[in-house]
């Protein structure tokens, strides 16, 4: 069997903050036989990404996380060996794309209102040409300009989840995310559950099966022992096969390495990503 993987990985196509060539280029010194470029809601690095695994030998996944809306927020949705091609995707994405330049918007006016000197511009510049601009890059500017100490500071005081700047993204359902990575040839896995509220983890995983969810992130840097056994039975009696990934994104989780996760404890054996072939091979079969 070929050696470790790691299935989730951002580049500057998103919010990372290495281009796709470092990222691959990383993974192959970091001795990974696979990398998948997950970027949000873009597969403009998957070019650069797929060409430099060629040339390094390694195998190199073409990958996305979408978000999608579910009654207790919102959760990732992580899709493999997508083809970019892809009509509904490229659908989705232009759709997301529009919401996210609108939101990006609202929620730089709200900072302003709140006295945090920043333009929009600022944060497009922060997230370069053709990226997807998101939270990450505007916490870069608020931590740059002196409105916030470091990343997590801007998040907790302006940007998560019911703080004052906060903007919710207009978000596909669940059910359609799974469909759009479908549509375009892929594997659709739930990203890092542990971001579901723990009580309606079990339910919700239920009805993503029944909505088509191939696979669960289960090796993942913020997963525990207990939980990373708990997702594993769970996925185990739905049919669902499990990943795993870093989540790297460079210097904006500086605590966070490919391949290995956080302090080391995110490892991904080759085998785990044979039997997403596996799946993938049967389903095209059938
Ligand atoms: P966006 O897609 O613009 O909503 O930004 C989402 C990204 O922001 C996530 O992928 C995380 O990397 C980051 N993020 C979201 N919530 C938090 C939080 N509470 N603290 C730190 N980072 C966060
Ligand atoms: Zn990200
Ligand atoms: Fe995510
Ligand atoms: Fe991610």
């Amino acid at each position: 069997m070929p050696g470790p993987v790691d299935l989730h990985a951002h580049s500057t196509a998103s919010d990372g903050s290495l281009p796709p060539r470092e990222v691959v280029r990383l993974a192959h010194a970091a001795g990974l036989a696979a990398l998948a470029l997950t970027d949000h809601d873009t597969t403009a690095g998957l070019p650069d990404a797929l060409d430099e695994g060629r040339r390094l030998g390694i195998e190199v996944i073409p990958g996305i996380e979408l978000s999608a809306a579910h009654r207790h927020g919102e959760l990732h949705l992580l899709g493999y060996f997508i083809d970019p091609a892809s009509e509904a995707l490229r659908e989705a994405l232009a759709r997301t794309l529009r919401y996210r330049a609108r939101r990006n918007a609202l929620i730089v006016e709200r900072l302003n209102d709140l006295g945090c000197a920043l333009t929009l511009a600022e944060v497009q510049q922060e997230a370069g040409p053709g990226a997807t601009v998101g939270r990450p890059h505007i916490a870069s500017v608020l931590v740059r300009k002196g409105h916030a100490r470091n990343i997590q500071d801007a998040f907790d005081r302006y940007l998560a989840e019911g703080a004052a700047a906060n903007v919710p993204k207009e978000n596909l359902s669940p059910a359609a995310a799974i469909r759009v990575v479908h549509d375009a040839g892929g594997l659709a896995v739930l990203a890092h559950p542990f971001t579901l509220a723990a009580p309606s983890r079990g339910a919700l995983l239920e009805r993503l099966a029944r909505d088509g969810l191939d696979g669960v992130e289960v090796l993942y840097p913020k997963h525990d022992e207990v939980l990373r056994r708990n997702l594993a039975t769970q996925a185990e009696a739905l049919g669902l096969f499990i990943t795993g990934g870093s989540d790297f994104h460079g210097e904006r989780k500086p605590e966070t390495r490919i391949g290995t996760g956080i302090g080391n404890n995110t490892h991904v054996p080759y085998a785990v990503l044979q039997r997403m072939k596996d799946a993938l091979a049967a389903r095209r079969r059938a």
